[in-house]
This record gives structure tokens, C-alpha cells and sequence, in this order.
């Protein structure tokens, strides 16, 4: 699993904290082979500012959905 680490606008958590990030299952989300360890396809880490509007887009595949999420330059 890997740690918060926001796909969109790449803020990261800090010390460990993971408040705020959540993971977002995507519709090529594939579970890991029992006995493997890494990060499963299709799971995505997204920052508070971000999660929404990724969970918006769960029905698609993750990297379509990236495709169409534009970091908010605020
Ligand atoms: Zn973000």
C-alpha cells in the first residue's frame, strides 16, 4: 500500500497523518493476489480538496479519470 500521496495535485500527508486522504476505488480496481503485497490498480490516494470530484468519476478506469481531473490552481 502506498502512503497518502495525493495523484492530482501530488500533496503528500504529513508524519503519517493520513486525515484527509482518503482512497478512491476505481472501475479497473483489481485486488492484490492473496500473499502479494503492493499497491492494487485502481486504488488511488486523493487529498481533501480533490476526493470529491475523483469519487465522481469512480465508474471509470483510473487513469481516464486522471485524465479528466485538472489540479485547481487556487
Ligand atoms: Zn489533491
Amino acid at each position: 500500500m502506498m502512503p497518502p500521496h495525493c495523484a492530482l495535485c501530488g500533496k503528500e500527508s504529513e508524519l503519517g497523518d493520513h486525515r484527509g486522504f482518503q482512497l478512491v476505488t476505481f472501475a479497473d480496481y483489481r485486488p492484490l493476489p492473496e500473499g502479494i503485497t503492493g499497491h492494487p490498480d485502481g486504488l488511488v490516494w486523493f487529498c481533501a480538496v480533490h476526493v470529491d470530484e475523483a469519487k465522481a468519476l469512480s465508474h471509470l478506469n483510473s487513469r481516464d479519470a486522471l485524465g479528466s481531473l485538472v489540479p485547481k490552481t487556487t
